[in-house]
């Protein structure tokens, strides 16, 4: 899937960040944004007929996220067997739940390396570790934060490790957690255990001692060499970067 991705954005001439009008002119794909009727439970859909081929996106999307859609719908457009599957059916929500979840994994695959190969996932190991780090690296891929978070863990040449919680709760206490979504690592981490939520109080972005953070499962982070966590919170998420 990589080498696919390699070979679309040699063609385009490999723009950093990526030019996703290019991206689309290059796989003869016209762009839709919004419209009227748009179905708001979806961002985005690839319509193909044997006369005509679009990416719908949602129009009330920040640019970001709307790049990643777009990413998405032309990685299944890109994969022979989504196209022979989407020429066949008139959406992939015809699909079971299982394929679908498989079929979503493998677009947004390729979704993220259309938006990272390259230049970007190569200038990964000359940021500091911090979360200041993974925001300008967003801003130079005119990515979303959550897409920039995962690939600067997964593809950083040190050991690093991400844990992705959702919505900071507040406990009757007073003192707030956030639960644990799924962690992601570079290839020169080791596997850690993760504790099903972490601590997150009120402020925006803090760094602190993993202990402060794992409590007793800290050993287990100290011994693979982390000693520090970056937090930060967008309110609606709270990413952490161990290092
Ligand atoms: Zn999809």
């Amino acid at each position: 899937m990589e080498a696919t991705c390699d070979r679309i954005l040699r063609d385009i001439g490999n723009p950093v960040p990526l030019d996703v009008v290019a991206l689309l002119d290059s796989q003869g794909l016209r762009l839709q944004v919004g419209g009227p009727g748009f179905p708001r439970n979806i961002r985005g859909l690839l319509h193909l007929s044997n006369t005509d081929a679009v990416v719908a996106v949602r129009d009330d999307l920040p640019e970001a996220a709307q790049r990643f859609t777009i990413c998405h719908e032309v990685g299944h457009f890109a994969l022979v067997e989504h196209r022979r599957v989407l020429l066949r059916q008139c959406s992939e929500m015809d699909l079971s739940p299982a394929a679908r979840g498989q079929w979503e994994r493998a677009a947004n695959f390729m979704a993220a390396s259309l938006l990272f190969r390259g230049a970007l996932d190569a200038s990964i190991g000359d940021y500091e570790l911090s979360m200041a780090s993974v925001s300008r690296f967003a801003d130079h891929a005119l990515a979303g934060l959550e897409a920039s978070f995962r690939r600067f863990v997964e593809r950083n040449p040190r050991p690093v490790w991400g844990v992705v919680c959702g919505v900071p709760v507040v406990a009757a206490r007073g003192d707030a957690h956030a639960e644990v979504r799924y962690t992601v690592r570079s290839p020169a981490a080791a596997w850690t255990p993760c504790p099903d939520a972490v601590p997150a109080d009120q402020t925006r972005a803090w760094a602190r001692p993993v202990q402060a953070v794992f409590g007793a499962q800290a050993v287990a982070w100290l011994s693979r060499g982390a000693t520090m966590c970056d937090l930060y919170s967008t309110g609606r998420a709270v990413f952490v970067l161990v290092h």
